[in-house]
Formats: structure tokens, sequence, C-alpha cells
């Protein structure tokens, strides 16, 4: 993919979560990643959705960091994040961060999001993890407070053995979701579709706090019918 592309693909991307409302004022980023250049491209920092272009992305090498010649806006705040996410799930080439209301409110009661029907079940294999808390040192020491939160992501799907393609989404505690996808466009379907399954969910404990999780066998049907070498699905491909 060339550059231009790669900035085109990131700023709709970033288009897309504002007309969603799944981030409003500055809030939010999404990035896209080619691995066969190693490129990523990311919302600038602190620049409204309103204001944005293609050519305000920033485009940096994700193992290194370096930004490209000539770019004169910083790039997201969460770029740390991003970066090292890309480095440690192989297969994904989109993320976006939000603070969209119903799933954020579920990070901020540090509580994993329960899969209660075959909507959460079609695009997430299971319960969408909560991280536990970060120390006073992750926030404060080591490569940054970004790049800790990385590393608390990925230490939980080690610890949980997660595929991070299976289940593309996690729950950042006391912060907000991160989603990601094969591609920016299907990372913004996720966080689309995260959104509305947490307030599926909100409502589904406000109405029975006692509400079980899907049986296993209706969530195995509907995330494998979709995701997988099994998958009957739609058309051709698999979604
Ligand atoms: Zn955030």
């Amino acid at each position: 993919m060339n550059i231009t592309t790669l900035c085109e693909v990131a700023y709709e991307a970033n288009l897309q979560i504002a007309r969603h409302k799944l981030a409003i004022l500055t809030w939010g980023n999404a990035s896209a990643y080619d691995a066969e250049t190693g490129l990523m491209a990311i919302k600038p920092s602190g620049v409204d959705y309103d204001a944005l272009t293609p050519a305000d992305m920033v485009v940096l090498d994700v193992e290194t960091g370096m930004v490209q010649e000539g770019t004169t806006l910083r790039p997201s705040s969460d770029t740390a994040t991003h970066r090292a996410l890309y480095r440690a799930f192989q297969g994904i080439g989109g993320i976006v961060h939000t603070h969209s209301p119903k799933a954020t409110a579920w990070a901020q009661a540090g509580t994993d999001l329960p899969c209660f029907g075959t909507t959460h079940a079609d695009y997430f294999y299971g319960p969408v993890p909560c991280t536990p808390p970060m120390t006073h040192d992750e926030v404060h020491t080591g490569e940054g407070y970004e790049h800790n939160t990385s590393l608390v992501i990925i230490r939980e799907f080690e610890q949980r053995g997660l595929d991070p393609l299976q289940m593309p989404a996690v729950l950042v505690h006391g912060h907000a979701p991160f989603v990601w996808g094969t591609d920016a466009t299907d990372a913004v379907h996720n966080a689309i579709v995260l959104e509305e399954v947490a307030a599926m969910a909100l409502d589904t404990v406000t109405i029975r706090a006692t509400t079980d999780a899907i049986a296993q066998h209706l969530l195995d049907k509907h995330f494998l019918r979709k995701h997988g070498s099994d998958a009957y699905y739609g058309q051709s491909s698999h979604d």
C-alpha cells in the first residue's frame, strides 16, 4: 500500500469514529498499518475531526517510531500503544481507540463485558476482557504510560490465552476501549459493534443483574460461522 492510500484509509477511519459518535471533540484516534512496508498512519494529536485532512495523518515506522521526514504535526499521544499492539498482534491492520460511552462505562467499572447474546458472539469470541488497573510504576516509569498501556493489554491476552483476531477489543481499566481489525475499516466496524453490545449488556444487567452468559455452544455457533476456516456466513469472503 502506498503512503497516500495508507493516509486516506487512516483519515477515513478517524472520520468514521467521529461520524458514529464513538469519539467527540478530539477524543479518540484511529490508525492504519501496512505490514509490507512496516508503516502506520495515525491521527495527529489534538486536531479536531472537522479540521482533519488525509495529509494531516502522521506516518511513522512501527518498529523504530521514526516519523516520516517533513511531518510538522505531532502524532496522537496514544501512538506508542498502537505501535506496540501492531508489533505484538500479528495480522491486525487497524486500531481504533475511543471513549465511546457504554464501552467506557464497563472499563470504568473494571469489569469484563459479558457475552450475553448472539450480537456479541458474532464479533467477539467470549467476554471482552478488562485489564487489571495500571500500577503507579506502570503509569509513571519505563518507556512511558502509553507504551505500558500496551504491555498491560498484551500481558492480559497472553495470560488468558486470547487470540487477538478472535477477540478484537480490550477494555483498559479505568480508561476506555482499544479495538482492532484486519484493517482500519474492520477496526471501526468492530468499535461500532463494541459500543452497541456494551449498551445492550448494560440494559441486560439492568433488567436482570444475574443474567447468565450465552451458552458455549451458541457462542461457538455464532462466532465460528462467521470467522475461521469453517465459516460459512455471508458471500464469498467470511464477513
Ligand atoms: Zn484514551
